[in-house]
C-alpha cells in the first residue's frame, strides 16, 4: 500500500481541531496569539515536562505578563523563580533576550529566523515554533515527540539521535501549505496523547492508514533504539558550615555549573578549581553523609561533611568576602538548585535544628 502523504497533514488537521490539548499558552480560532507567551512556554518545555512547567507558566506570567516587564526584571529573581526547572542557563537567557528585545526590537518579536537566532538561548527549534505557532509562518519544526511520530510514519530504521536531517526532510514534505501552527502541535499533540514512546494507540490514531510503522506491524519497534550509554561518575565534596542556627553559603562562579547561583560550598566535581574555596581546607570538618544527584551528562557521588563554626580552632578561621551566613529558614526560602537542597536536607540526619 503506497502513503498518502497529503492525506497525513489534512488528517492531522482534522483531527487536531476535535482534540487539541488545551494548555495557557495556545490560542484557538481567530484569538491573537501572544509571540511573548509562545516563546517562554517553549523555553520552559525544553528539559521539562507539560505537566510540571503549566504552573510555572501561569505564575512567570503572573509575575512577568510581558516581555517589557520581564525585561525590566531583576536576574537573581528570576533565577530564584527557575529553581525546581532546572537548566538555569535558560533563565539567564530569558532575561538577555527580553532586554534585546525591548532594546532592539522595540518590544516586539521579529518574524524571521535569521533575526530570531540572534537572541540569546533561541535555536533552530525555538525559532521553528515560534515562527509557526505565533506567527502562523512556514518553519519546520521538530521536537522529541515529532522525532517519533515521523520515524514511525515513515518507518524509519536509523535510530533518532542519529537522524535528524532525514527526520527534518520528512517532516517538511507533509507540511501542508496553511495553518503552519497547527501542524506543528498537531503533530506535538499526536506524539502526546496517541503515538506515544511505549504502547501507541494505533486503533485510534487518525493516520494509522497512512503509518508504516502500523501497516508494517513496526509500531512497537520504531523508533530503535540506541543501547545506552553508562554516564561517566563525578566525586565531590560539600560542606556545611554551621555557626549555631546558620550556615554559610557562597555565590557560585558566574560560568559553568550552576553558574552565579547561591550555594552550599562544594568543589572537585564542577571541573571548576575555585580558589575561594581554599580555606576551608584548614578546618576540623568531619563525613557524616553522602548523596547521589544525577546531571545529564554525569552522576554525582557528593560526600557532605560538617563544620561547627563554633569550636576554637574553626572559629579562629577567617571567613574570605562573598561568603554569607544564612538562618536554616533563609535557606529554606532561597530556592537554591536541586542539588543543593538535596544537599542541605541531610541536615536533618545530623540533628541540626530547623527553625
Ligand atoms: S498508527 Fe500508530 S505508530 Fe503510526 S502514527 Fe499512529 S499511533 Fe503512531
Amino acid at each position: 500500500m503506497e502513503q498518502n502523504i497529503k492525506q497525513i497533514s489534512n488528517d492531522l488537521l482534522v483531527w487536531y481541531d476535535e482534540n487539541a490539548r488545551v494548555l495557557p499558552w495556545r490560542y484557538f480560532g481567530k484569538t491573537k496569539v501572544d509571540p511573548y507567551k509562545v516563546w517562554i512556554s517553549e523555553i520552559m518545555l525544553q528539559q521539562t515536562s507539560v505537566k510540571m512547567v503549566i504552573p510555572y507558566f501561569k505564575e512567570f506570567l503572573k509575575r512577568w505578563p510581558t516581555v517589557t516587564k520581564l525585561s525590566e526584571a531583576d536576574l537573581s529573581e528570576v533565577l530564584s523563580f527557575w529553581s525546581g526547572l532546572g537548566y538555569y542557563s535558560r533563565a539567564r537567557n530569558l532575561l538577555k533576550c527580553a532586554v534585546l528585545i525591548e532594546s532592539y526590537y522595540n518590544g516586539k518579536f521579529p518574524e524571521n529566523e535569521k533575526e530570531l537566532l540572534k537572541l540569546p538561548g533561541i535555536g533552530v527549534y525555538t525559532s521553528a515554533a515560534i515562527l509557526s505557532i505565533a506567527f502562523n509562518k512556514c518553519a519546520v519544526v521538530v521536537d522529541g515527540n515529532i522525532k517519533r511520530l515521523i520515524s514511525r510514519i515513515f518507518s524509519l530504521k536509523t535510530p533518532i539521535k542519529s537522524n535528524y536531517k532525514e527526520i527534518w526532510s520528512l517532516t517538511q514534505i507533509i507540511t501542508p501549505d496553511k495553518r503552519f501552527g497547527d501542524f506543528a502541535q498537531s503533530m506535538m499533540d499526536l506524539g502526546s496523547k496517541i503515538c506515544t514512546p511505549t504502547s501507541p494507540k494505533c486503533k485510534i490514531c487518525p493516520i494509522s492508514n497512512n503509518c508504516l510503522a502500523k501497516i508494517n506491524n513496526m509500531e512497537n519497534l520504531l523508533p530503535i533504539k540506541l543501547k545506552k550509554t553508562l554516564k561517566p561518575i563525578r566525586n565531590g565534596n560539600s560542606y556545611i558550615i554551621k555557626n549555631k542556627n546558620k550556615i554559610l553559603l557562597y555565590k557560585r562562579p558566574n560560568k559553568g555549573l550552576l553558574a552565579g547561583l547561591v550555594s552550599i560550598p562544594s568543589g572537585e566535581w564542577d571541573n571548576y578549581d575555585d580558589a575561594r574555596l581554599k580555606f576551608i581546607n584548614n578546618f576540623k570538618k568531619h563525613k557524616f553523609s553522602q548523596i547521589k544527584h544525577e546531571f545529564t551528562h554525569f552522576s554525582l557521588k557528593m560526600e557532605i561533611y560538617c563544620i561547627d563554626y563554633n569550636i576554637p580552632h574553626n572559629a579562629a578561621i577567617k571567613i574570605p568576602s562573598g561568603f554569607n551566613w544564612y538562618s536554616f529558614q533563609e535557606v529554606k526560602n532561597l530556592a537554591m538548585p536541586s542539588l543543593m537542597q538535596k544537599i542541605f536536607k541531610t541536615t536533618s540526619f545530623y540533628k541540626i535544628p530547623i527553625q
